[in-house]
This record gives structure tokens, sequence and C-alpha cells, in this order.
């Protein structure tokens, strides 16, 4: 069965069990501090598994797009070493929220598997946690007697709560898990060790395939469990791993899913997968590598410097580093797989096909500088090596290498081995680890439990219409972070406080008691689907009403930026083209920034033109028609443009300024008058093929017009104010030129004069034509009269030194015929006689230069240098 039906076959199945089926939400995470990227298919549901939003459906199946490089779970270094992890993959999964619990969990999934898909019965292993006392927990016997139904006792195995009880993170839902996995090994194999003996023992033929997991616990901060008011399924089953078996191979790499990726890696390096272990590890990484990354781009995460950007660069870094090292890949290549990958994944996921020319170019780009770092850093290890005393380097030095210069540690070995060195891997671990432990310190994070004051209160956001509004709060919580200290975060039960999103920066205010105290906001963020204003303290009074006010100015600047945000867009879409895409924006409230995709720098009458679109769509007063919960067919029927990565649901808001319609959840100016003006203040690119404008609107402009206005008047001040400024510069400048050309002519004839007056103080010492002298030119005048002299003059031995406030030279000439037939060398005399300035310098045999600091020496310097000639 090819790749695609299998995945079709999952979800056709679970349709037919009433299930919804959705598409996978972007691989990269908003509004969740504790994840970057989606690890697994529970991910994009979190806040109905924490009682903070409603689902559409209480059944509900996908496959999600999910990477496991960071955090809980990473399996980064595993991947290329065996054949079932991967950094990217799909995770197949079926949902019930509060609906059915373990009973059809487990019959549906013995059903597809082995009746739709028909898998073999006697291959399958299931597990049923055991039982914890850390936590009083005992045998989950509702799923052991559910599977003992259908699935003989002795392929029922007993784990343990590492294996088989499943956490979201620290706090949160949790429950135990039972999980299914195959054994596809040889029947002689099997006749050698029972599969029973190899389950969860990383044996890579004996794999886990499909994990059931019954949400039933809540974790509390103090690690103590409570019992979930409504009970929930949320599996995962790895699509790659259910390709493997059902396409008969032995690896995941053989399935249909990565063979076109291999075989045009081969193609391009003219290798042989399956003949040497090494080259077959970097063939995978590669072939795994690239579709971390491209789904990443696709998904709105450049590669970058910081935070998720930076694990998207190392992802693709180490395939860079492994095609350099094993496949001898000195040369960009890993963008040419993307058509590949887009051939065989672009119909499932859009995203890719719409993107592929972006991904390309970025991948590119990345793979070219990246290649120069490791020639760079080549360089640098060789001078390591030349100065390493004995056979071991120093590990601080590899780190260094690592850390400063991004020369990875496995390469540093890899070349020191080839030369018979080694590292001391105790001083690189110590270094490594003290960064580490900088880095974790820094962001450490410790939240107590939430304090529910009221229950079943829904959160309600009134902050498009309302800036003050009477709350009630409904459940905080206490935070400490290492940069912030102590810090409460509040829920409402509704807030006019919009929270950081959609690129917009949260809204700042405060709240006030009835008797008159001011709790500041500081910031207001969202998580799993809860507004939370972050504050330094709590009101004194919990129960009592609250007044939420928002800071009113913030709020407006912010409002025209973001409207003036989404003109520009459009106006960019008009000028340049609809290839334009929005790949970013931060709307503040003192400046805009937005990122788009384009190739090529926008030239001054472009930048002009889109400052003149934006500026009459704000001169043309178009009112705001917003429309909230709308279905989402009917606004992209509209025309309303929709952003790459961004996770909608059924109904949107749609916002609509005269032609330009997006979806957006961001807050706006009642009318584009209101934006006052629109000025870009700089255009610049961020990376291949992405270029970032900057503008600023409302009130800015004015403060930008003002001070620009302030420093002309200052200009002309200086200017003595005269009429016409532009012309009074003109005039300067060109006096300024006129000035410059005499005093170069005035410079040439004091030359010329004093090359006559040298002439005649020559001495001839034994045959040299001698002069020392301290002259008064400048450094490039001296060197011309000396090339001058010894043009005219033969066996010339001329000196000179010169002195300025902050520098003194010496400057020695010496003919060639002295040079070689008397042995003279004016680099030794300069090198020689600077010391006597203070200083040093060099040069040829025939002429060289010193630079110093005491002029005091001058004297003394030209009495040696006539005993040298003597
Ligand atoms: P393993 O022990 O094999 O790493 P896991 O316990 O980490 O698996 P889960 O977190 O339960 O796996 O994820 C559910 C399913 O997703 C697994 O049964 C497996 O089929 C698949 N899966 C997990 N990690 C990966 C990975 N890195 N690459 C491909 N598939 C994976
Ligand atoms: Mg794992």
């Amino acid at each position: 069965m090819k790749s695609q039906d299998i995945r079709a076959k999952f979800l056709e199945f679970f349709k037919s069990k009433t299930h919804q089926i959705v598409p996978s939400a972007p691989m990269v995470t908003k509004n969740d501090p504790t994840l970057m990227f989606v690890n697994s298919g529970m991910a994009p549901f979190k806040e109905y598994f924490l009682g903070n939003g409603t689902p559409k459906s209480n059944r509900i199946a996908d496959t999600q797009k999910c990477l496991r490089v960071s955090g809980k779970h990473n399996d980064l270094e595993e991947v290329g070493y065996d054949t079932y992890h991967h950094t990217m993959f799909e995770m197949l999964g079926n949902w019930s929220f509060g609906d059915y619990f373990k009973k059809e969990a487990i019959t549906w999934a013995w059903e597809l598997l082995t009746e739709v898909y028909g898998i073999d019965k006697d291959i399958l292993y299931v597990t049923v946690f055991e039982g914890s006392d850390e936590d009083g927990l005992k045998l989950d016997q509702e799923a052991y007697d559910l599977w003992k139904e259908i699935v003989p006792e002795e392929r029922i195995l007993m784990g343990n709560k590492a294996d088989n009880f499943w956490e979201m993170g620290e706090q949160g839902p949790c429950g135990p898990c039972s999980e299914i996995h195959v054994d596809i090994r040889s029947e002689e194999e099997k006749a050698k060790i029972p599969g029973a003996d190899l389950v969860n023992m990383d044996h890579p033929q004996v794999v886990e395939i499909w994990n059931l997991v019954f949400m039933q616990y809540n974790r509390k901060a103090d690690k103590s469990l409570e019992k979930l008011p409504a009970q929930h399924v949320d599996t995962g089953m790895g699509f790659e791993r259910l390709c493997m078996v059902l396409q008969d191979v032995k690896s995941n790499y053989d399935t249909d899913v990565f063979t076109p990726l291999i075989r045009e890696i081969e193609t391009i390096t003219n290798v042989k997968y399956g003949t040497n272990e090494k080259v077959d590890v970097a063939i995978r990484v590669i072939a795994d590598h690239v579709r971390a990354v491209s789904f990443s781009i696709a998904d709105g995460q450049l590669p970058s410097n910081n935070t998720r950007g930076y694990v998207i660069r190392r992802i693709l870094r180490r395939a860079v580093r492994y095609g350099f090292t094993f496949l001898n890949k000195k040369e960009p290549f890993i963008y040419r797989l993307v058509d590949v990958l887009d051939n065989k994944m672009g119909k499932a996921f859009p995203e890719l096909k719409e993107q592929k020319q972006l991904i390309q170019n970025v991948i590119k780009e990345e793979e070219q500088s990246f290649l120069r770092t490791l020639d760079q850093g080549l360089v640098l290890l060789d001078r390591v090596i030349e100065n390493v005393n004995g056979k071991v380097v120093s590990g601080k030095k590899v780190f260094e290498l690592k850390d400063t210069y991004g020369f990875p540690e496995d390469l540093t070995e890899l070349i020191l081995r080839e030369r018979g060195l080694t590292y001391n891997e105790e001083e690189f671990d110590a270094a490594l680890k003290i960064q580490q432990e900088g880095g974790r310190k820094a962001t450490a994070i410790q939240a107590d439990d939430w304090v529910v004051l009221l229950e079943d209160e829904e959160e309600e956001f009134v902050g498009y219409d309302l800036l003050e509004v009477d709350v009630r709060l409904t459940r905080y919580r206490k935070i400490e972070t290492k940069k912030e200290g102590v810090q409460y975060q509040l829920v409402f039960n509704m807030t006019p406080f919009y929270p950081e999103g959609g690129g917009q920066v949260g809204d700042k205010g405060y709240v006030e008691t009835s008797n008159g105290d001011v709790i500041y906001v500081l910031d207001t963020k969202k998580e799993n689907n809860l507004i939370i204003h972050i504050t330094k303290n709590l009101p004194k009074k919990l129960n009592e009403p609250l007044r939420a006010v928002v800071d009113k100015k913030q709020r407006e600047r912010t409002a025209a930026n973001h409207t003036a945000t989404h003109l520009l867009h459009q106006a960019l879409r008009e000028i340049l083209g609809t290839h334009v895409e929005q790949k970013g924006s931060a709307v503040h409230s003192k400046y805009l920034r937005f990122d788009f995709s384009h190739f090529s720098k926008l030239t001054v009458e472009e930048l002009r033109d889109v400052e003149n679109f934006v500026n009459s769509r704000i001169e043309g007063k178009l009112p705001l028609e917003e429309k909230r919960n709308r279905p989402v067919e009917e606004a992209l029927a509209d025309g309303a443009l929709a952003l790459f990565g961004e996770k909608y649901g059924d109904t949107v808001r749609s916002i609509r300024f005269g032609k330009s319609i997006e979806l957006c959840g961001g807050t706006h100016v009642q009318n584009t008058a209101d934006i006052w003006h629109f000025k870009i203040k700089s255009e610049g690119a961020v990376a291949a093929g992405i270029r970032r404008i900057e503008a600023i609107t409302y009130d800015a402009t004015k403060e930008f017009y003002f001070e620009n206005n302030r420093a002309y008047y200052e200009i002309k001040d200086v200017l003595n104010n005269p009429k016409d400024a532009v012309k009074a510069v003109t005039d300067l400048k060109d006096e300024n030129a006129k000035l410059r050309k005499q005093i170069e002519n005035l410079l040439k004839d004091k030359a010329k004069n004093l090359k006559g007056e040298l002439k005649n103080e020559l001495k001839d010492i034994n045959g040299v034509q001698f002069l020392a002298k301290q002259v008064d030119l400048d450094q490039n005048g001296i060197k011309n009269l000396a090339f001058e002299l010894g043009g005219e003059i033969k066996n010339l031995f001329l000196f000179f030194a010169t002195a300025t406030e902050n520098k003194v030279m010496l400057t020695c000439y010496i003919s060639k015929e002295l040079v070689s037939e008397r042995g003279f060398d004016a680099g030794k005399v300069v090198r020689e006689l600077g010391k006597l300035i203070h200083g040093g310098g060099g040069g040829q045999p025939f002429f060289a230069t010193a630079g110093g600091k005491n002029p005091g020496g001058i004297p003394k310097a030209i009495e040696r240098v006539k005993e040298y000639v003597k």
C-alpha cells in the first residue's frame, strides 16, 4: 500500500466512527511558552485537555506534523543512526474530548490495524500500565481486561511509569497508556529470542507504532495527582513506522516516504545507499533533516540565531556537516532535494508546494554560509593543531571553536584523529556545562498551581469594543523567573486587554480596586487559550470587583501600526506582485516591522510608491469593516488573505479597509484617517528571499518630522541662515573641492622644490649617494619623492624622518644596485631604528617604513644611519 493510501485509510476509518477530520496544525507553536514546536499530535489540542476551550467536535482525527528536536522529546542524536526515529514525522491520531474512553480506543485501534490494514495479529504486542508506588497507582485493570478479550494474554505486557504513564509536562493532564508494538524480524530471528523480550528494548525491528493515552488525572505543582472532571483519549501512531510495517520493509527509510529522497541524494553525490554504514547514516540524516527544515520554513520559521530559528539552523547544519564529512559535498546541494520532497508531499501539505521557491532559496543560502564557516573553522583548527603540545588538544579550545565559530566538536574530533591527535573531552564537557547552566538559570521558571476562585466562567475578550470594564478575578498563580523575580498571572471573567498574538504586542494598563489601589498590568499574553495579565502584585481582596483599564494611548498607537501593516501588505502585493507573502510581523506601539518574500532590494521608486499607496489609503478615510465569527470559507471567498503557519478555527474574524481584507485577530483603527501618516524608516534583507520593512505611523511620524525639522534649522543656523540651505551646502562643497585642488598643487610644487634642495644636499660616502634628514611632508609625498630621486640618481641611500602631532615615521629608500652589490637592507634599517622612536615596521630591502611615537629619537636615528652607511 502506498503511503498516501495509508494516510487516507486512517482518516477514512475514523471518519466512519464519526470523527471530524481536521488538517495538521502548523508545526511551529504559538501561545505556548513550554513548547517551541509541536512534538505530538495532542499539542495543538492542549487547551481542550486543560479545560480552557471547547473543541468543535468531541471526536477528532488528523495527521499532525511533529518535530522532536528540543525539550522533553529530543530524538535528534538518534536520527540517522537508527532506522525508526525522525526529527520531523507525521503522527496519526484520534481524539476523544470527554467522549469515548478506553473501550472504543482499544477496540478501534485493533480493528484498524488487523482488519483494515490487515496486519498479522501474531506480530503485535500490547502493553498496559503496571502501576506506580510513587503515585499510589495500581495496574490499569480496565485496559488489561479490554485487551484480554482480543489479544492472547502472553502478548499483553506490563509497562512501567517511564513507558506507560504519559504526562504533558511538569504539570497538567496525564494518565496511563497502552502501546502497540510490532515485531517485524525474520522467522529465524524470532526463533532465537521471543518478541516479548524485545519490546521497549530499542530493537530496530521490534518497535512501538501506536500509543493510546487515557487521560484521567491532573498533575499538580506539588506532584500530587487529582482526577480530571472529564476523561479523554489521545492516541498517536507514527506514520512512517506504520508504512514500514505495511510495505514489508525493515526500515522507515526503505518506505516510499523516503526512497525518492534517497535516490536523489545518490544521484547528486554519486554514492550508493546500503554499501557503507557511515555513508548510510549521512544519507539518512540528510533525507530526514531536509523534511524538518522545509516544513519549518513552510510554517513560517526561518533559520536564525534565536530560539526556534536556531533549532532549525542546527538541524540544517547537522545535515550539511554529514554531507561535508561523509559524502564529500563541499558545495550546497540539500536545497536540490526540495523538489523531490514537494513531489512526494506537496499534495497532502500544500504549504510546501506553494512556498517551494522560498524554501529552496533559504536552504541554499544557509548551506553556503555554513560551508564558509566550516572552511574558516578548518583554518582555525589548523592553527590550534600547530600550537599543540603533545597529542591532546585543549578541550576549551575545541569548545571555543564550537561556541564562537559554530565548528562542531565531532568534526574537530574526526580531523584530529586523522592527524593522530585527540582532545580533552572532560575540559570540553565542563565548558559546555557551564554554558548550559547559565542558559537554564536565566530562563528557569517556577510556576505554582492555579488558584481557582470562580469555576466555570468562560473568559471573554471584550477589547475590540471596550478599553475599560468591570471584571472579577477568576484565577491566579504565582510565577518566578530569574530575570523578572516574582510575578503574578491574573485571569479575569472578561477582559479588555489584548493578549500578545498575531505579531501584535500585548496591552499594558492597570486594574483598580474599589478602594483605589492600582495594580499595573505589565503585559498580556495568551497561554493555552487563557488570557493572562502579568502583574507585580495581587489585589488585597481577591473576591471584590475590579476595574480593568487598558492604556489607551498605547492601544491607539498599536492599532494605527496594525492597520498600516495591512495596508503595507496590500501595497507590496499591488506594487511588487502577488508573490509577496507575509513572513512575519511585529506590531508595536512605537513602530511596525513587516517581513515578506521578495527576491531583490526595493528601489527608491518602489519604496516611494509603497509609501504613497499607503498614504493615499489613509487620506481616503476608509472605514473599518469588521466581521466576527464568519465561516472561514466565506471570508476566503471574499478575497481575505490568510497566512501560512497560522492556525485558523472554523470561524474567523475578517478585517477590511477598502480592498485590503485579511483574517486577523488584532486591534485596528476605526478609520484609516486615524493613522495620520505612514513613513518607511528602513528596508533590508533578513534572509535569502526575505525582505524587511520598518515603518512608523501616527504621532511617531509627527515626532520624526519634528526631529528632522529641528535638525534642518540647526544646520541652517550653522550656515548663518541662508535663504536656500541646499544651495549654501552645495556652494560650500564646491568651494571645498576647489581649495583641495589648490592645496594639492601647492604640495606638488613644494615637493619639487624640496627635490631640488635635497639633490644638492646629497653626500658621497664611499660611492653611496647618501642623505638622512627630517622633512615636513606627508607619507605619500615622501614615497613619491624617494622614487623620483631614485629614478634620477644611481647608488642612492635616503633616510627620511617625519613627525606630526601623533605619529613619527621613518622611511628608508636604497637603490637596487646597492641592495644586490653591497647587501644593504632598508627593512633591517627601519626595524632597528624604529626602536629609537618607540615603534616598529618593515618592508622590502629597497624600501621600508616604520611608525612610532617618540620624536625625540629622530636625531639619534639619523646619526646611527650615517654610521651604518660608513
Ligand atoms: P519511542 O520510544 O519509539 O521513541 P515514544 O514513546 O517516544 O516512541 P510517543 O511519544 O508515544 O513515542 O509517540 C507516539 C508514536 O509516534 C510512537 O508510537 C511512534 O510510532 C511515533 N514516534 C515517536 N517518536 C518518533 C520519532 N522520533 N520518529 C518517528 N516516529 C516517532
Ligand atoms: Mg521517543
